[in-house]
């Protein structure tokens, strides 16, 4: 069963979803076109780092911040599914509504997200 905590954020989490996956496949799209340009690709020359390929690690380091996002929220919605939503994962206490509304995502309170660093 799910908790008004729950039900609250569980929109929010399945926006965030959406939005995160179209953002990630947006910019996988573009490490590919940047990887392998239009054109001949065989015949380019070998060249030290450019622009293009400071953009391919910005893109991916980017890739990875959405996707580390991404499976936070999926790891939400999970617990919303469970009816673990809103718990923390290692005192179990309830994590703040506050905290919640900034980060519906939050796996841990505040006390142990400090604790963790
Ligand atoms: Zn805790």
């Amino acid at each position: 069963m799910e908790t008004d905590v729950a039900q609250r954020h569980k929109a929010r989490l399945l926006e965030m979803r959406s939005r995160l996956i179209s953002a990630v496949q947006d910019i996988e799209q573009s490490i590919v076109e940047d990887i392998r340009p239009p054109g001949n690709v065989a015949n380019a020359p070998i060249h030290p780092a450019t622009e293009s390929e400071e953009g391919v690690s910005e893109n991916i380091a980017q890739a990875e911040n959405q996707e580390a996002l991404l499976e936070d929220v999926e790891a939400a919605l999970g617990r919303i599914e469970r009816g673990e939503y809103g718990n923390c994962e290692v005192c179990r206490q309830p994590i703040s509504e506050e905290r919640l509304d900034a980060l519906p995502f939050a796996r841990y309170c505040i006390a142990c997200a400090q604790r963790r660093g």
